[in-house]
Order: structure tokens, then C-alpha cells, then sequence
């Protein structure tokens, strides 16, 4: 598939969105197309999923329930924003995808490794991101990051009211990822200044533009 698919994966806090909304603007700037991405919920069936997913109700979700809303959310993603995107040459920039499952749904809720592989290769065999830029953050830093996040009025959803421990399996899956796939997935230390992280990623992803407009 043409075009240039970029996703974005770390713990809660990590500075996702923060670095999306960053080169998103800096390659416009650029004269780039880009389209502007996020999991769960970067479609109006996704928003439906992204709210059963992430409030927080009395009655626990289910692992399989999470998981499947999760799949649910990306075959919709999949086919309604990233493959027409991607046909029409432009950049996407998407915040989180196939390996929050991994590091989520995996590590964090233990199911097993070798059916999500499956389930992300059927999912999406033909729009596996170019490159994923990992943003390696302490647990302890991310959670403070977000409580500094929330307004007082905003609630903590339910994976960021998750334990301690489960970040920190959640965490050590994506440090997993980035040692199995080092080709794709590029690890970025987001203890760093905003700019500085900006600066970084913008030079990775530059210099992969140019390659691809040379071949
Ligand atoms: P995510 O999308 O990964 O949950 P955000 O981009 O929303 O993370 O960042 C979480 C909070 O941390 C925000 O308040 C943001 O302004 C702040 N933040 C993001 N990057 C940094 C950084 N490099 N250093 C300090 N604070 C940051």
C-alpha cells in the first residue's frame, strides 16, 4: 500500500499526543497530506467502542470483552480511515495501535501472545505501520503526568485507574515489542523536553521520507 503509516504506542501519560499533534503539524507545514489518527475511537462506531472501553462501571469488563471491542475498533479503523488514507498517498499518524493490543491485551491482561499475533496480522496484513515510535516512559512518571493532565473535572478512565503493576506489565510489552521488531519499532526517551523528543522524531521520520521518495 502507498503512503507513509506511522503509529504511536507507550504507557498513559507517555506524551502520545502530545508528539502526534507536533509532527502532524510540522510536516503540513511541509506541504505533506496528513491524516490524524487514534485507537480506540478514530471512527463514529470506534467512539461507541472507545466509551464501553474506557469507562469506568461497576460491573469489570471481561479480558475477551476488552479484546474484542479493541479488534472490533481497528477492522473498523482499518477500513473506513488508515486503508483509504494510505490509497490516497497521504501520512497517517495514529495514536496507538496493533501493539497496545500486544502490550495492553497481552502483557497487561495476560491473554496469550501467539493468538493476538494472529488476530493483529488478520486485522491489518496489509497496513502494518512503516514505523511505531515507542515513548519509554518510567510508570510513576506517566501516572503523574496524567493526574497533572486532568482538569479536576475529568475522571480517570479505566485503564489509567488500572494497578501500578499492571502498567508496569504493560510497559515491559512494549519494551518486548521493540527488541522483537527493532526494524519498525524505534524506542524514544520520553523523559526528555517535548521539543527535544519533537526534534528527534522529526529527523527519524524525515530521513524515512526521503528513502521512500527516492525508491
Ligand atoms: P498520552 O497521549 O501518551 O497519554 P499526553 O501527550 O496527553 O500523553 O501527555 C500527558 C501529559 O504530559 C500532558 O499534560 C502533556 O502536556 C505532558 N507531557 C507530554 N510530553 C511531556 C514531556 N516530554 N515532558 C513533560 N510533560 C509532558
Amino acid at each position: 500500500m502507498a503512503g507513509f503509516f506511522i503509529s504511536f504506542e507507550g504507557i498513559e501519560g507517555s506524551g502520545k499526543s502530545t508528539q502526534v499533534a507536533l509532527l502532524a503539524q510540522a510536516l503540513r507545514s511541509q506541504g505533506y497530506d496528513v491524516v490524524v489518527t487514534r485507537e480506540p475511537g478514530g471512527t463514529a462506531v470506534g467512539q461507541v467502542l472507545r466509551r464501553l472501553l474506557l469507562e469506568s462501571t461497576s460491573a469489570p469488563l471481561a479480558p475477551g470483552a476488552e479484546l474484542y471491542l479493541m479488534l472490533a475498533d481497528r477492522a473498523q479503523h482499518i477500513q473506513e480511515i488508515i486503508a483509504p488514507a494510505l490509497r490516497a498517498n497521504k501520512i497517517v499518524l495514529s495514536d496507538r495501535f496493533v501493539d497496545s493490543t500486544t502490550a495492553y491485551q497481552g502483557y497487561g491482561r495476560g491473554v496469550e501472545l501467539g493468538l493476538l499475533a494472529q488476530l493483529n496480522a488478520f486485522a491489518c496484513s496489509e497496513c502494518m505501520p512503516a514505523l511505531t515510535l515507542v515513548l519509554d516512559l518510567p510508570v510513576s512518571e506517566g501516572l503523574k503526568r496524567v493526574r497533572q493532565r486532568q482538569s479536576g473535572t475529568e475522571g480517570t478512565d479505566r485503564f489509567e485507574a488500572e494497578s501500578v503493576a499492571f502498567h508496569e506489565r504493560v510497559q515491559a510489552g512494549y519494551l518486548a515489542v521493540a527488541r522483537s521488531d527493532s526494524q519498525r519499532v524505534r524506542l524514544l526517551d520520553a523523559m526528555r523536553s517535548v521539543e527535544v523528543i519533537h526534534q528527534e522524531i522529526l529527523a527519524v521520520v524525515q530521513g524515512r521520507l526521503l528513502v521512500l521518495h527516492k525508491t
